[in-house]
């Protein structure tokens, strides 16, 4: 018998959604990727690189050419100036980077405080630090942060809270403001944030993200985590960032060294060639999502969903309640893949209590115009 050390963890929604849909040839607006390659000279860097012998390991802390351009990036997106080598390290994927910074900071019978809907990578790694999750639900119809229940949820063992903008799977954003009311419900407390920020770029509507890294306060306990796979449309690649204070980054390290030690080179060097040479690529983003954001919304018009759109991400949520009320959300998601040959996914996964009668599933948007259509098309007639 092996006595599990995650007891209650099963296989991901977006592993069975996603095989759910190979099987049933459906289109898959599940798990979130694009279906679509990232930029030419971006995949071009990588061949030179791997053929111009950058495979062995990179330094512990990432590429230094690539910490420069992510200070760079920041620096022209936000305002504000980190050092790369002492705030900057390269990680293979957010997740991982989330994990290492839960696992540099939480104690056994420490609170983590998370929002719910909440993206599932988290709980398991606070559980395996020892850490429980102590969940607070989002505002029903905007998922934006309901300040007394954040309250309520504070208490001497909260050493951790996570923030999460844009917010997977909803879309909302966290404002300046609450950025603010959060720095000052939290001042005398002993505490850290991890900032989720992986869809940073994915921002609509002219809105700027209102990141941590900007927000002198909250930055100088976060880890301010960001994720290439999103920004560079390939997830695949698994690389990603995290940004903290000096001491908070040299305990993270301590983490990272041990769980990877590095990222991948020829990867590292082909994001800090395409990141010099396209410093722009950031800023085209908001306007290249919200145009398929507002085709796919365009188009779901004409069908019996209901829906908000989307104020970041690439995910959009819609609400089926006119369609299957009978049906909960996990079934509707299997019944729209086996029946209508569109995989979604579906949104109580990622809440401990899902508030009763929730009737919302979430389509990923990074898809070809065609892909859009088609899923439209199929939408429409359910
Ligand atoms: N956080 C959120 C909210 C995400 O949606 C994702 C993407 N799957 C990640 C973290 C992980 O990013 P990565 O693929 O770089 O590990
Ligand atoms: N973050 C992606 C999503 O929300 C999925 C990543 C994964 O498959 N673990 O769809």
């Amino acid at each position: 018998m092996i006595t599990s050390k995650l007891p209650n963890v099963g296989t991901t929604i977006f592993t069975r959604m996603s095989a759910l849909a190979v099987e049933t040839g459906a289109l898959n607006l599940s798990q979130g990727f694009p279906d679509f390659e990232g930029p030419q000279a971006l995949r071009d860097a990588v061949g030179r690189h791997v053929n111009n012998g950058h495979n062995q390991y990179a330094p512990m802390t990432g590429l230094p050419a690539l910490r420069q351009q992510v200070a760079t990036k920041i620096s022209r997106s936000y305002g504000v100036h980190v050092n790369a080598d002492a705030e900057i390290t390269i990680t293979p994927g957010a997740t991982q980077a989330i994990f290492c910074a839960i696992q540099a900071v939480i104690h056994p019978g420490d609170e983590v405080i998370v929002f719910d809907p909440c993206y599932d990578s988290y709980e398991p790694a606070v559980e395996l630090a020892g850490g429980r999750c102590v969940h607070v639900q989002l505002g029903l119809d905007d998922f934006s942060i309901d300040w007394q229940k954040l309250t309520d949820a504070l208490s001497p063992r909260t050493r951790m809270i996570i923030l999460n903008s844009p917010h997977n799977p909803s879309g909302a954003l966290i404002t300046h403001a609450e950025l603010d009311q959060l720095a000052t419900l939290i001042a005398d407390r002993d505490l850290y944030l991890v900032s989720d920020e992986v869809y940073e770029h994915l921002v609509f509507d002219g809105v700027p993200h209102a990141s941590v890294l900007a927000h002198e306060a909250l930055y100088q306990r976060a880890f301010v985590i960001s994720s290439f796979g999103k920004t560079y449309h390939v997830t695949g690649w698994k690389t990603g960032y995290v940004v903290a204070p000096p001491a908070l980054t040299a305990e993270l390290r301590k983490v990272h060294q041990y769980v990877s030690f590095c990222g991948v080179t020829p990867l590292q060097y082909a994001l800090a060639d395409f990141m010099a040479m396209r410093p722009e690529h950031v800023e085209e983003l908001p306007a290249f999502y919200q145009e398929k954001r507002d085709l796919f919304c365009d188009l779901l018009g004409e069908s019996r969903f209901s829906f908000t759109r989307a104020a970041g991400t690439y995910f959009q949520l819609v609400d089926y309640s006119q369609i299957r009320p009978d049906l909960n959300d996990v079934d509707m998601a299997v019944w729209m893949t086996r029946e209508h040959g569109v995989a979604s996914i579906p949104v109580s996964v990622f809440y401990q209590n899902p508030p009763k009668g929730q009737r919302l599933v979430r389509l990923c948007f990074a898809k070809r115009e065609e892909t859009l259509r088609t899923a439209a098309e199929k939408l429409c007639v359910i």
